[in-house]
């Protein structure tokens, strides 16, 4: 059986919808490149500007980095290295453990980001006229796709705290007020709303109509 054959496509429907998710991830990356040239970064750089805003520090590590887009340790490194050159993120040794090394923006590199704010519009604006029924099962359905192909290890979804089984809300008085039973520490409010690679749904279903992010 094979999804570029439109004759077996023509009587599958998986087949059917392999070949579309197939086509529009051509055109996300088209659309990608097109929203990238305009800050002179390409997409790949743009995903880590975007990791290294929207994951906890903690966590935004390289590894987690290479994770969240796919690929290599080495090849991610090469990312990271590219965006030092052009003083858009800074590096460390995690004080816990030196072989990691967390990245941070520079504040050239939270510009940037100001202005890459709705990468991603035209692969939203695709959706702005499908209608709510037809949404709520596209979701459900490509939710579990994302799980599935999560759980074969091909993706990582990193997702805030909320929902996550870990996750032990409003158990301190202070400005740490969430607890983490999986990191074994005090979470504050800000934290808790990042997004965090070691995310593990508290239900499967939850997990299929989010949908799913990249931790990224
Ligand atoms: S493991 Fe879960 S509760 Fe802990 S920090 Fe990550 S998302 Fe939050």
């Amino acid at each position: 059986m094979s999804l570029f054959d439109p004759q077996q496509r023509k009587e599958n429907p998986r087949l059917r919808s392999a070949m579309a998710l197939f086509r529009l991830a051509q055109a996300i990356k088209k659309m990608s490149q097109m929203e990238s040239d305009p800050v002179g970064l390409s997409p790949v750089q743009v995903q880590t500007l975007l990791f290294v805003y929207h994951t906890r520090r903690d966590v935004a590590s390289v590894g987690n980095l290479a994770k969240s887009i796919g690929t290599t340790h080495a090849t991610a490194v090469g990312i990271v290295n590219g965006l030092l050159a052009k003083g858009l993120v800074q590096k460390q040794a995690k004080q816990e453990d030196r072989r990691i090394t967390l990245l941070q923006l520079t504040e050239s590199g939270r510009d940037v980001v100001a202005k890459i704010e709705d990468w991603g519009k035209t692969l939203q604006s695709a959706m702005d006229h499908l209608p709510d029924e037809v949404l709520d099962s596209f979701e459900i359905g490509l939710g579990a796709i994302v799980s599935s192909l999560q759980k074969a290890g091909h993706l990582v979804v990193a997702e805030p705290c909320h929902g996550c089984v870990h996750f032990r809300p409003n158990v301190a008085g202070s400005d740490q007020p969430h607890y983490c039973q999986a990191i074994k520490r005090y979470l504050s409010f800000a934290e808790s709303q990042k997004e965090c690679p070691e995310h593990a749904p508290s239900c499967d279903l939850g997990q299929e109509k989010r949908g799913g992010s990249v931790e990224r």
